[in-house]
């Protein structure tokens, strides 16, 4: 090992506490420390290689070290670093904003910056909150959210999360929220069909006894990220909104796992053309690049906050990096360069180029499930195919499959029993070949072979 490494191994250790990690386990195993990217490859500090397999946390659209990002941002770090939007604007933010409105589902005309997909999250809740306040219908203050949703780690984020392992712990802490079933057909006797049923007629049930205390319901459209990579059965996204609409509850998509062509589309919302009241979106809007969210919201929120000052209608909520130009100024060059690429029509290619790949994994003796829509990608691995019997979480089998998946080379995280794959939108067929490769053998290794 090269001093360099000790070195930094040592100081990491000392200092770095990291995000989701039981820091026990990780203070006991040799760390990895990235040094640089390019393209869809990842370098540590010894000079090993690796695929980013996760997007660097679903979140990289063209690769690493991208020249055109690069630019685009040393050209505006060359006339301004920070400009709040707290009193001024700026020229990035002006027409970044311009540029969402043109490519967002309908009706989303106005963008309000922050800085990660949890405070885009905060914002809406707190938007839909004050929207009927100001309206005169201040008891319309609750919120509808699905098992297992996850949307951040903020405290108003949390209570509209619903992973027990997560956000359990924080319950006393939490405002209530009304969860219905997520419709996980997988684990569902009758399957994707029955499974919608239960979720329609939850929502139905809340909506017709409360929708007069419910101010929104907040969803992760058709995939559910955290939860597990679980897909809405077809239609089921279109009927929550029109469900929603019928009873006057708005509508909030979480988009900053599946926006900007990850889950296929522009935005997932996209695939059954849903034009929620606010959308949430972050990770891949700078190309992964730099810390920017937005919550867009449709005229009719917008008009809700639009007073005399006396009134008191004003949405009072802002952070110091809201609007940051260096920020904004990737996001425009992401979108210029998704464009110039055709992204999102050429990843539709190379998503089925995916699907057909992980049939090999078909007849394994381990796979639950081959979850999959455009690039996101979750596979289920359970004890018994046969009774869909899951592991424990003591056997640890996700983790043990990106530890083998990093010893070959890739770099991935998982959920639980269910491996996760999302390589970078902009990787080639033959990189997504080499990717699968390692995603089958450290798979078969750890559950079938000499590792089992
Ligand atoms: N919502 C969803 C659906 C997410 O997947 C995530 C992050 N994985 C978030 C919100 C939170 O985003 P951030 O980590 O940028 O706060």
């Amino acid at each position: 090992m090269s001093s360099h490494y000790e070195r930094l191994a040592a100081m990491n250790k000392a200092h770095v506490w990291h995000p989701f990690t039981q820091m026990k386990d990780y203070n006991n195993s040799d760390p990895l420390i990235i040094e640089r990217g390019e393209g869809v490859m990842l370098y540590d500090v010894q000079g090993r290689a690796y695929y980013d397999g996760f997007s660097s946390v679903w979140l990289n659209v063209h690769g690493h070290n991208v020249p055109e990002l690069n630019q685009a941002i040393t050209d505006q770090l060359g006339r301004v670093a920070h400009s709040t939007l707290l009193g001024m604007a700026n020229v990035p933010a002006i027409e970044l904003a311009a540029k969402l409105a043109q490519i967002a589902p309908a009706g989303l005309t106005k963008v309000f910056y922050s800085d990660s997909g949890a405070t885009g999250v905060e914002i809406a809740i707190k938007m839909a909150f004050q929207y009927w306040y100001n309206r005169g219908q201040s008891s319309k203050t609750g919120f509808i959210t699905m098992n297992q949703a996850y949307h951040g780690d903020t405290i108003g984020a949390v209570s509209v999360g619903a992973i027990p392992l997560y956000h359990d712990v924080f319950r006393p802490m939490l405002f209530p929220a009304h969860t219905i079933p997520y419709p996980y057909a997988y684990r569902h006797e009758g399957g994707a069909a029955a499974a919608m049923e239960d979720t329609l007629d939850a929502l139905r049930d809340v909506l017709e006894q409360r929708a007069d205390e419910i101010a929104a319901l907040i969803v992760e459209p058709m995939v559910q990220g955290a939860g597990g990579i679980i897909l809405m059965p077809p239609g089921c996204l279109r009927e929550i909104a029109s469900l929603c609409r019928k009873y006057g509850v708005l509508l909030i998509a979480d988009e900053v796992a599946t926006g900007f062509g990850r889950a296929g589309e522009m935005f997932a919302c996209d695939h059954e053309q849903v034009s929620p009241d606010l959308l949430v979106i972050g990770k891949g809007l700078t190309g992964g690049y730099l810390p920017v969210a937005a919550t867009l919201a449709t005229g009719d929120i917008f008009d809700a906050f639009y007073a005399e000052y006396e009134e008191q209608k004003t949405f009072f909520h802002g952070h110091s990096f809201t609007g940051n130009p260096l920020g904004c100024a990737a996001a425009l060059a992401s979108l210029d360069l998704m464009q110039k690429r055709n992204l999102i029509e050429e990843g539709k290619g190379k998503a089925v180029f995916i699907r057909q790949k992980l049939e090999a994994l078909a007849g394994r003796p381990h796979i639950g499930e081959v979850r999959q829509l455009g690039f996101m990608i979750g596979i289920e691995l359970v004890k018994d195919k046969r009774t869909r019997e899951a592991f424990s979480w003591k056997d640890r089998i996700g983790v043990r499959v990106s530890q083998r998946a990093r010893e070959l080379g890739m770099l991935t995280r998982p959920l639980g029993n269910v491996v996760v794959f999302m390589p970078p939108l902009a990787s080639t067929e033959e990189q997504l070949d080499a990717m699968i490769h390692i995603l089958i053998r450290s798979i078969v290794d750890i559950t079938e072979g000499a590792l089992a």
